[in-house]
């Protein structure tokens, strides 16, 4: 797949060593006033349920099952912390695009995204997920416009890139870095992952490593 930028050997290597640590579930909040004391940096992972957001996180940590056992059904409107470096901690967000759940409930855990999102000091990134199959749609559009409001540095990563023609995902590569051209916090390289076959999982890794190379200085 030639759909990520260049990374350095040792650019790769220091994303393997950094995911080859022991990653595990340390916190759950629900609410602000349980969020963990800022410590180090945070990346987060966001995106619409079903997007394979789960997979992702434990293909990057190697740790088949790792979301789903922090992600007991309690916790779908959690934000999830693991750690397994001593700088970097992972997030897992809520997953956004409940048509179906209760009002109350979608009002509560947006609100607890955007506290989140404008007021984590420490927070580097947030990776955005989009299906490969469908690219960004309109109703992405809110998403990115809190994190776009929340002056927040965010990237898109593609999921399931396995399911679509290599053809295609340039295209839709293509497409989505030109939606994002007028978006000041949206990082302009598109990523594409699968955790299926494992495609562009280790510059995944070696743009967190990059990143927080950058970040800890
Ligand atoms: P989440 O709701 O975003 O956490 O999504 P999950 O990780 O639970 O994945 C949702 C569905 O997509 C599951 O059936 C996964 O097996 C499937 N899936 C996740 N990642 C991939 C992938 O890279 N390729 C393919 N083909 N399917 C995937």
């Amino acid at each position: 797949m030639n759909a990520t930028p260049d990374f350095s050997s040792a650019e790769i290597e220091a994303g393997r060593r950094l995911f080859g640590q022991p990653w595990d579930f340390v916190w759950a909040a629900g609410s602000t006033v349980s969020l963990p004391k800022v410590h180090g940096l945070e990346i987060a992972f966001a995106g619409r349920s079903n997007v394979g957001k789960s997979s992702l996180i434990n293909a990057l940590t190697g740790r088949n099952s790792l979301v789903r056992v922090s992600r007991t059904p309690g916790r779908t409107q959690e934000l999830v912390f693991f750690s397994g470096d001593p700088v970097l901690t992972l997030v897992d967000m809520p997953g956004y695009g409940f048509a179906k759940a209760p009002k109350d409930k979608v009002r509560a855990w947006t609100e607890l995204i955007h506290a989140y999102l404008r007021g984590r000091a420490n927070l580097a990134r947030v990776y955005v997920l989009i299906d490969a199959r469908h690219g960004l749609k309109d109703t992405d559009a809110p998403s990115l416009d809190v994190l776009s409001e929340a002056a927040v540095s965010h990237q898109i990563v593609l999921t399931k890139a396995d399911q679509v023609k290599r053809a295609d995902l340039q295209d839709r590569i293509a497409a989505t870095q030109t939606a994002l051209a007028g978006r000041a916090a949206a990082f302009p390289r598109v990523l594409a992952t699968s955790s299926r076959s494992g495609d562009g999982l280790p510059e995944l890794r070696a743009a967190i490593a990059r990143l927080k190379a950058e970040r800890a200085a």
